[in-house]
């Protein structure tokens, strides 16, 4: 197990928000000054497409407005092994200009926002407290290509955000999946099957896993497999986006 605890990078996120002024990532504007600073201008942060109107269990956006706890059909019929997930964004306008900065170009600034938003989803929300957040994690070989992984440093943001410990040992991923861009689900099932293994006794009831974007949804549900074979009883999903 490897747990951060809370507030372990403050003190780099203090820094980084002392030394520059909040400037929006989408236009260059001054950012919101609010919760330690923004990189996000309030006309951008108004037109951002938030993922409010989602299924409760897997956050699949819906076309129209539903009522609040609506599961999708596919969920309806074939319950995912996770309880609800929720995502902060719907993967599109400037989402995925957002998330490929965070995920390929190491803008540590993106990170952060999205970290922040996710925050703001889960507070919105307000679902019941997981005793720790679980990053989904990549494998050894992916994190030396890209040399870290972000959606442990989301985490890491969404940790300090809302006062909950991280733990990034848990799980490992032991098989290379192939990028999943590109696949239909039943292609993603097969890349993902057997990619987790936890490493000794889990020692959690009730998880969070954290990703950047869930796709079909096929990474979260096998990770949530391994750790329900585990002992995990309650999982609930966290994303910053959610494809529709
Ligand atoms: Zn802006
Ligand atoms: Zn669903």
């Amino acid at each position: 197990m490897f747990v951060d605890p809370v507030d372990k990078w403050s003190w780099i996120s203090g820094l980084v928000s002392g030394l520059f002024a909040p400037t929006c990532a989408l236009c260059g504007a001054p950012g919101l000054t609010t919760g330690g600073g923004r990189d996000l201008c309030p006309g951008c942060a108004a037109e951002l497409p938030h993922n409010r109107d989602a299924c409760l269990q897997c956050a699949v956006p819906f076309d129209s407005p539903m009522p609040a706890g609506t599961r999708c059909a596919a969920c309806q019929r074939h319950p995912p092994p996770f309880e609800t997930s929720l995502a902060a964004f719907r993967y599109e306008a400037a989402i995925p200009t957002l998330i490929g900065g965070a995920k390929f170009r190491g803008r540590l600034n993106l990170v952060r926002l999205l970290g922040q938003c996710l925050a703001d989803r889960v507070r919105e929300v307000d679902p019941p407290c997981p005793q720790v957040l679980l990053p989904v994690p990549l494998h050894a070989s992916r994190l030396r290509t890209r040399g870290y992984n972000q959606a442990l440093e989301i985490a890491r943001v969404v940790g300090r955000e809302l006062a909950l410990p991280i733990d990034h040992g848990a799980c490992v991923r032991i098989a290379p999946t192939p990028p999943q861009a590109g696949l239909d689900e039943r292609a993603r099932h097969r890349n993902i099957r057997g990619a987790f293994r936890v490493r000794g006794p889990v020692p959690w009831d009730h998880v969070a896993i954290l990703d950047d974007v869930v796709t079909t949804g096929s990474t979260v549900a096998e990770l949530s497999r391994v750790l329900r074979k585990a002992g995990v009883r309650r999982i609930q999903v966290w994303a910053a986006a959610r494809t529709p």
